[in-house]
């Protein structure tokens, strides 16, 4: 089967550097407790996004916790995944899920927003794991409590593209960039580094 979806390589390097770019705003305007990465896309800038984070803000302390969602199938014959009809949880917060985020500042991390599903799915049943907390909480301190908790969204690469799920008009969202809607092929798929980074310096080169 040929695969005729255009493709966009990118390198370490490239996302190392948009999340170096990207972190001072972040830290300005949200400036995280926690970050959630959404595996397995999300881990790589998450880590990388706790380096510049500490950097800018002297948060020592900073946790990555991870969970796992799954929305696409891949294609026999193409390197190209489509999208699954919906999000799949393959790991989660755990029992304390809820405990963990309340009154905290957390920071959603993945590498790209395509359709906007998993990122909806993910920010959607976090906030339920607070309220499911707060219902253990004296009634006086809800209020205060769900004031303090606060979610925010950083992708590496959004797609401009028309989106199938929703995000709170509210949540603040940080995208290192704003890219087409072709197939990013990131570095931690490549079989053969070296030559998927030939590959992207000659894709800049042409460009
Ligand atoms: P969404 O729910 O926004 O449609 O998709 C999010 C997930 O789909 C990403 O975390 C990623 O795993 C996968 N995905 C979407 N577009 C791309 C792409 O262009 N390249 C790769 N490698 N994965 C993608």
């Amino acid at each position: 089967m040929v695969d005729a979806v255009e493709h966009l390589r990118v390198t370490y390097n490239d996302i190392h550097n948009l999340i170096r770019k990207c972190t001072p705003k972040i830290a300005a305007e949200f400036n995280p407790d926690l970050l959630v990465a959404i595996g397995g896309g999300g881990f790589f800038p998450a880590r990388v996004m706790r380096t510049f984070l500490r950097a800018e803000t002297e948060h020592k302390a900073l946790q990555i916790q991870a969970i796992g969602l799954s929305l696409y199938e891949p294609v026999e014959g193409t390197s190209v995944n489509v999208i699954g009809h919906e999000v799949i949880r393959t790991q989660w917060l755990g029992p304390d899920s809820g405990k963990l985020l309340l009154g905290r500042k957390n920071l959603i991390v993945d590498e790209v927003d395509d359709t906007r599903k998993t990122l909806h799915y993910a920010l959607s049943e976090l906030e339920k794991d607070v309220e499911a907390e707060l219902l253990t909480r004296p009634e006086s301190e809800r209020a205060a409590l769900r004031e303090a908790t606060k979610f925010a969204i950083f992708v590496v690469h959004n797609k401009n593209k028309p989106k199938l799920a929703d995000l709170p008009a509210e949540t603040l969202y940080f995208a290192g960039a704003n890219v087409d809607d072709v197939w990013l092929d990131y570095p931690w798929e490549a079989m053969d580094i070296e030559e998927h980074d030939r590959r992207a310096s000659a894709d800049k080169t042409q460009a």
